[in-house]
């Protein structure tokens, strides 16, 4: 029976190593990160996330200021208003949260955040970063999923690595990690599905990461004995939160599983910290 990789432990590690960072840097810079979170609109979860990130930052020595900003904003206002935050030497990291109102394109948006402020780490020169391998701001459920891997003490080195999904922000830069430690990096997407070759590719992965959003489209049977798996999905099904694996059965070949919820979702916004914290260092040490 599987081992449960829980993201709550390792965000309880990281959040006492972060406390003692925030500390330390400010007797160094007598200054503290500073998170600008820009939201747009009424959207009740966004609401919500945003309540918790602010619980998260002050938690941490992290102070959160939540910038609200009316629905009918045009494009070029936004990038203004960002612009001003980028020049804004108080302000050291700044999180648009999602969704956008349908006039603001995401890609457009994101590119005008400062790089060295960007703690989504969506901006091109962060992504870029990673294909160098010099990523100091890497996306966040990228990151907490790759570090769940990592909490387990596998040497990735040559591992067969299979990652489903190759969403910008989830699959594509959690590959290019796996890749940076000279695993075996598969990626999965549609056309994979549909070429019906899904489970030859997840048959044979020592690492099986998912980030679909498609509930039990990795079926149990198809885990490899002894896998870790990692399910980043989230799928609302008759009032419950599922992920994309199927639970029951893979948790009976895996030694490692993430339970859904539970799993990487708890530790996004500590990544999320983290980063803010990596974005101080880069515009203040
Ligand atoms: P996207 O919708 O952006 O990406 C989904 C990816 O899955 C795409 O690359 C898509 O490929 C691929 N895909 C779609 N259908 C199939 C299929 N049948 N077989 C294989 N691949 C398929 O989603 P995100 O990457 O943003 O998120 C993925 C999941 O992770 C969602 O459930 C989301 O809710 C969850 N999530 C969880 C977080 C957490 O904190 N735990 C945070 C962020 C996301 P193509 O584009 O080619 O169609």
């Amino acid at each position: 029976m599987a081992k449960l990789l829980e993201g709550k432990i390792l965000a309880s590690k990281i959040k006492k190593e972060l406390i003692e960072e925030i500390s330390d840097l400010r007797s160094k810079t007598h200054n503290i990160p500073v998170l600008a979170s820009i939201l747009i609109g009424e959207n009740e979860g966004a609401k919500i996330y945003t309540a918790c990130q602010k619980k998260a930052a002050e938690e941490l020595g992290i102070e959160y200021r939540l910038k609200k900003l009316q629905d009918s904003i045009s494009e070029k206002e936004l990038i203004d208003f960002i612009e001003r935050l980028n020049r804004d030497s108080s302000v050291t990291g700044i999180i648009i949260q999602m969704p956008l109102p349908q006039q603001i394109d995401q890609k457009t948006i994101t590119s005008f955040i400062s790089a060295n402020k960007d703690v989504e780490g969506m901006h091109p020169e962060n992504l870029g970063k990673i294909l160098l391998g010099k990523s100091k701001i890497v996306p966040c459920t990228a990151k907490a999923a790759f570090e769940l891997v990592k909490s387990t003490e596998i040497n990735l080195y040559g591992k067969e690595v299979v990652v489903v999904g190759h969403s910008e922000i989830v699959g594509k830069p959690l590959s290019l990690l796996f890749l940076g430690e000279f695993a075996t990096t598969t990626v999965c997407h549609i056309g994979t599905s549909e070429a019906a070759r899904l489970i030859e590719h997840v048959n044979r992965a020592e690492i099986l990461c998912v980030a679909v959003g498609k509930a039990g489209l990795i079926k149990g049977q198809w885990i490899k004995e002894g896998a870790i798996v990692v399910d980043i999905g989230i799928n609302r099904l008759d009032g419950r939160l599922i992920g994309d694996v199927e639970f029951a059965e893979a948790s009976k070949r895996a030694s490692y599983i993430t339970p859904v919820p539970g799993g990487v979702g708890p530790l996004t916004t500590t990544m999320l910290m983290k980063n803010t914290v990596e974005a101080y260092k880069l515009q203040k040490l």
